[in-house]
């Protein structure tokens, strides 16, 4: 197998199909004639996306309310996937994120901040951990239960989870995220070998940093455009020299889909630009 045929008529979910990464992956995956299943906890995100998808490539797409933290509305939405699109024989868990109230304000003590340490891991809330640790992880797990049960059934079935540069190395100020990213480079590893024999390939995408709303603000200034100190360590980071383009995901991602992969499984691939091959010297 050396195209991408197989994928064509395939039906894949995509979670958190309504926002940058998701939907730009939905376009890409529609170009190859998957059929894309856009779920989102933001209904108007996802019939947007599903609707632009469907018009721009000719290829169907659904666009569906679903909170990937409720497991009987997962399973409600499973139902209507089946009675409008057929079986299910992808999963993109594409939902993901982070918290303000998981993200200290500093980057590291130092000993002027002694007096107020408010502005440090100890400012974090509980609450800002659980919402980023729920999204991540078990916005992953649970529709990973949910779709993959048919997969499993059936004897195929590719999940693709988004894990992140920080699941290899914690960027400073979001400790949750961080550690919450790397619990899905472990959960891949786990599936992957838990559903080896049942013909479930289980890999992830590592993706770099692209500008999206999430992060806009934070590398780049809000009014002039031009980089933060944040914003250009990351581009003195990645030696390419750029951000990456949402697009630059589809690729990778379509690779992993499709029966070329057929002997990986258990793996994460960085979309990085060299970010995480690069120490810093
Ligand atoms: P985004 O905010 O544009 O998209 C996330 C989508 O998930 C949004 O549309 C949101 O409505 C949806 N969502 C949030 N909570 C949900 C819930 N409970 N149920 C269903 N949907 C929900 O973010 P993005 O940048 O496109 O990120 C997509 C994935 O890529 C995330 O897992 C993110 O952590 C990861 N990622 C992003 C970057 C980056 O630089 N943007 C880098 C590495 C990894």
């Amino acid at each position: 197998m050396n195209n991408l045929n197989d994928l064509k008529g395939k039906v894949c979910v995509i979670t958190g199909g309504g926002g940058v990464i998701g939907s730009s992956l939905a376009a890409g995956l529609a170009e190859a004639g998957i059929v894309t299943v856009i779920l989102d906890i933001n209904e108007v995100a996802a019939v947007k996306v599903a609707e632009m998808v469907s018009a721009e490539t000719g290829t169907a797409s659904y666009g569906i309310k679903a909170d990937v933290l409720n497991k009987a509305s997962l399973e409600a939405v499973a139902e209507e996937i089946r009675e409008k699109a057929g079986q299910i024989d992808l999963l993109i868990n594409g939902a993901g994120g982070n918290s303000p109230k998981a993200t200290t304000a500093l980057e590291e003590i130092t000993e002027e901040d002694l007096e107020n340490l408010e502005n440090s891991f100890f400012g974090l809330e509980l609450e800002g951990f659980q919402r980023v640790f729920d999204l991540n992880f078990t916005g992953t797990l649970l529709p990973t239960m949910v779709f993959s049960r048919e997969m499993v059934k059936r004897q195929k079935g590719v999940i693709l989870n988004i894990s992140s540069m920080n699941a290899y190395k914690p960027l400073t100020k979001i400790p949750a995220y961080s550690a919450a990213k790397a619990s899905i480079n472990n959960f891949t590893e786990w599936l992957a070998v838990h559903f080896a024999k049942a013909g479930v390939r289980v890999n992830a995408i590592a993706p770099g940093f692209f500008l999206t709303n999430q992060n806009r603000f934070l590398l780049t200034e809000e009014t002039s455009g031009e980089l933060t100190p944040r914003g250009k360590k990351i581009i003195a980071n990645t030696p390419m020299g750029t951000f990456g383009e949402p697009e630059d995901i589809t690729g990778t991602a379509l690779f992993l889909l499709s029966d070329m992969s057929h002997f990986i499984t258990g793996i994460c691939i960085p979309v990085d630009g060299g970010y995480s091959a690069f120490g810093g010297v």
